[in-house]
């Protein structure tokens, strides 16, 4: 199989690499002419294990390459994904396909024989019908199938999610055969783990992937929920979660609580799907209530370090340990990190931050942060340390050392990582976390 992957993002790239690994011939372009030079000379422009082995094999075996022409990429291509971003439109939440529709215009000129046009961007329902008319009215003596396959991959296990997926999406239209058996010929080194592959329409592909994100944004939500009220009646949110999650219709998976979900996805899908069914007169009130309290959840966490505080920043340092969205990402995109951060700045405080991929993002997304090497550096004379990212360098910290570094030992522990008995027994004077008692 022959394949064109258009837009090299996290999905892109990840798509691309792990197709090439398969056996198949890819190329991947992108218009970011500097991304295209890096990835040709074996550099990743984004921090994501294992991609760097993945590229390095797959280019020496000859099934690799780059370029920024995406005519040259399309000519004689069996697929063509279209993986290019889709976010939030300015204003009203919904999904901006601008480049998407922009990438279907550009595959209909460079195409040269039938092809199949697959979707790997998120999109909302309509948007697969639509990108097939615009190849059809660009190229009316072309023949071209469409086919929707969204991706479910999570960034920080980007490859084992694409090679060992829970199940594969392919949505069809009505005369999809051809694009069915590409598809399936695509896919086909995965039969050999017997996993389940859905084929289905256009319109039902498209609602899976949003009806999937915003029912794990519900679920991060609800637990986030019930952790505010066990503050209050003195519950412990982690033996909650556990004893709901290992009920087998729950699932224990994100149940953790913690600052508010964010990332690329979980915030524009959500906004993106209650547009939708604003538009359609079918208003999505769950979904609509789940972003809402996923605000407050971020203020809440705002008001507990204050709180911790004692009611004031002014004049004090803030060490903050963790700024992606998740650990094992640089991805900056929707972090609670760029709510907390100028929030606490504005209440006063000096902050100073610590991530092990973030800091290059960080630095022009968070202005007035200083940037420190490591954790106890970060906490030297602070007044309080947060745990905003739960990288596994920030979770066997050495805890005697860090409070011994600080000018008040306080620490908000926003990902319930270490616990309020062990704070205590290491020198802290103050400590609170998500959903469980703190003191101080
Ligand atoms: P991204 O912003 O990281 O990458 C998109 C890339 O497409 C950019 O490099 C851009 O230069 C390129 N591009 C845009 N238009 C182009 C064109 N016409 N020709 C060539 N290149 C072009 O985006 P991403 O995070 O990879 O997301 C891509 C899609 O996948 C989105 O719809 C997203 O919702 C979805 N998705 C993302 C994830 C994730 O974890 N990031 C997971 C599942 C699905």
């Amino acid at each position: 199989m022959r394949i064109a992957m258009i837009g090299t993002g996290y999905v892109g790239l990840v798509s691309g690499l792990c197709f090439s690994d398969f056996g198949h011939e890819v190329v991947c372009v992108d218009k970011h002419e500097g991304k295209i030079a890096g990835l040709r000379d074996g550099r990743i422009p984004i921090y994501e294990p294992g991609l760097d082995a993945l590229l390095a094999r797959n280019v020496a075996e000859g099934r690799l390459s780059f370029t920024t022409d995406l005519h040259e990429a399309v000519t004689g291509a069996d697929a063509v994904f279209i993986a290019v971003g889709t976010p939030s439109r300015r204003g009203d939440g919904h999904a901006d396909l601008s480049y998407v529709y922009a990438a279907a215009k550009e595959i209909a000129l460079a195409a040269t024989a039938p092809t199949v046009v697959v979707t790997k961007s998120t999109v909302p329902v309509g948007t697969n019908r639509e990108v097939a008319r615009i190849l059809r009215e660009t190229r009316p003596d072309l023949t071209f199938a469409v086919a929707s396959n969204p991706e479910f991959l999570r960034e920080g296990a980007a490859i084992e999610d694409f090679m060992k997926p829970d199940r594969v999406v392919v949505g069809l239209d009505g005369n999809g055969d051809h694009a069915r058996t590409v598809m399936a010929d695509i896919y086909k080194p995965l039969f050999l783990r017997d996993f389940p592959i859905v084929y289905t329409d256009l319109e039902s592909a498209e609602m899976i992937k949003y009806a999937a994100n915003a029912f794990l944004a519900a679920k991060i939500t609800f637990i986030n929920e019930v952790a505010a009220l066990c503050e209050k009646v003195g519950a412990d949110v982690k033996a909650v979660s556990k004893g709901i999650g290992l009920d087998g219709r729950i699932g224990a998976k994100f149940l953790h609580a913690g600052p508010g979900y964010g990332g690329s996805c979980f915030p524009k899908d959500t906004n993106a799907f209650a547009q939708t069914g604003q538009d359609y007169g079918v208003p999505l009130r769950l979904t609509e209530a789940v972003i809402e309290v996923n605000e407050a959840v971020k203020t809440r966490m705002v008001d507990k370090i204050l709180a911790l505080a004692e009611g004031s920043l002014r004049g004090k340092t803030v060490a903050v340990l963790g700024v992606t969205f998740k650990p094992n990402t640089d991805d900056m995109r929707e972090a609670p990190s760029l709510t907390i951060i100028p929030a606490l700045q504005k209440a006063g405080a000096t902050v100073r931050a610590v991530d092990p991929q973030g800091r290059r993002e960080g630095e022009h997304l968070l202005p007035g942060v200083e940037w420190a090497d490591d954790p106890y550096t970060a906490a030297q004379g602070a007044h309080l340390v947060t745990v905003l990212t739960e990288w596994n360098q920030f979770r066997a910290l050495d805890l005697r050392r860090l409070a011994g570094a600080m000018a008040e030992p306080r620490m908000a522990d926003l990902r319930n990582v270490y616990g309020a008995e062990e704070a205590r027994a290491a020198g802290f004077t103050a400590y609170d976390s998500v959903g469980r008692q703190g003191f101080g």
